[in-house]
């Protein structure tokens, strides 16, 4: 068998398991989606906790397949990852994103923050900078509303490049936030190293608030070593007048959540800001 094998594609491809050849028709069928612009970006608010606030919003693809309806990222964000399809969706959404923002301030439409997210693969295997370069100068938008959010453990597996990579967007005004903050075994301490404006912290750590009390003393302590190293710390999975409480007691500085949307469609989250007062 080992010999009849050797050198024969078909071979090997009669034995890829279920799961694999699922992987493969998907990367097909997103490859398909993305040149068929099937990609859109849903936006979620990012609320100043003092003001109440709309100050950003977080862009987050969805596929909207003609036949299946809205497939949200979970189902293929990782395969894209796996694959280096990333790269393509990545760059599909830095550029409609930036797009969109443009064209918010064109309509006279309050400058909010647009933060955008960089996989682990993107940080690692493409020249991020250097796209950021070119789509803020393409589309217009001003780079010190951009901001790039880079996991925790995305940062971590790219210790090498990831001072030079983060000290290349900071050139160019872009704003750094860490995601998913508090899953990815770094250290506040490593953390101070970069150029940060914005720590995330996890919703894992937001989610039993107030039911569990170490859960509220990590996030106390995320928020209060956050400030000391000079970083604006917002809270992630929001979905309680309760959290949103203790979070405001502790001095954090923006959330994101449930409680206050979820994530939306470009022209309803224009109407979101829109309808905030005073403007
Ligand atoms: P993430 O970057 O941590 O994004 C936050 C996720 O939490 C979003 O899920 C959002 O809808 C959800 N969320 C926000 N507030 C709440 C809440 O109060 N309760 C609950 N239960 N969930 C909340 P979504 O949009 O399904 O995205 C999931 C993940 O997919 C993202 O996690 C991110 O890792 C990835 N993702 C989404 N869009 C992109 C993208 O354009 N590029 C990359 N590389 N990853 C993306
Ligand atoms: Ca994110
Ligand atoms: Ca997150
Ligand atoms: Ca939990």
């Amino acid at each position: 068998a080992k010999d009849a094998g050797r050198g024969c594609f078909a071979y090997f491809s009669e034995d890829l398991t279920l799961a694999a050849r699922e992987r493969i028709a998907l990367e097909s069928r997103l490859r398909r989606a993305i040149e068929q612009q099937e990609l859109r970006v849903f936006y979620q608010p990012q609320v100043d906790i003092a003001s109440g606030r709309i100050v950003g919003a977080e862009a987050l693809v969805r596929w909207e397949d003609p036949v299946e309806g809205l497939i949200p990222p979970i189902r293929f964000i990782p395969v894209a990852e796996e694959t280096g399809l990333i790269l393509a969706v990545g760059e599909w959404v830095l550029r409609e994103t930036c797009r969109q923002g443009r064209q918010w301030l064109d309509e006279g439409l309050p400058p909010i923050t647009l933060a955008v997210n960089v996989s682990p693969h993107q940080f690692r295997r493409s020249d991020i900078c250097g796209l950021v370069a070119t789509v803020v100068a393409e589309t217009g938008f001003p780079s010190n509303q951009l901001e790039m959010e880079i996991t925790e453990s995305g940062l971590m597996a790219n210790q090498d490049n990831a001072a030079d990579i983060l000290n290349c967007l900071r050139g160019q005004g872009i704003r750094l936030a860490i995601d998913d903050f508090g899953t990815g075994y770094s250290s506040l301490a490593y953390l101070k190293h970069f150029p940060l404006d914005l720590l995330k912290i996890d919703k894992s750590f937001i989610d039993d608030i107030p039911d569990l009390q170490d859960d509220m003393e990590i996030a106390a302590t995320i928020i209060a070593m956050g400030h000391i190293l000079g970083f604006k710390v917002l809270a992630e999975g929001v979905e309680t007048p309760e959290q949103l409480a203790f979070l405001q007691e502790k001095g954090c500085d923006m959330y994101q959540g449930y409680f206050k949307s979820r994530p939306v469609p470009a022209a309803e989250f224009a109407g979101l800001l829109r309808g905030q007062s005073g403007y």
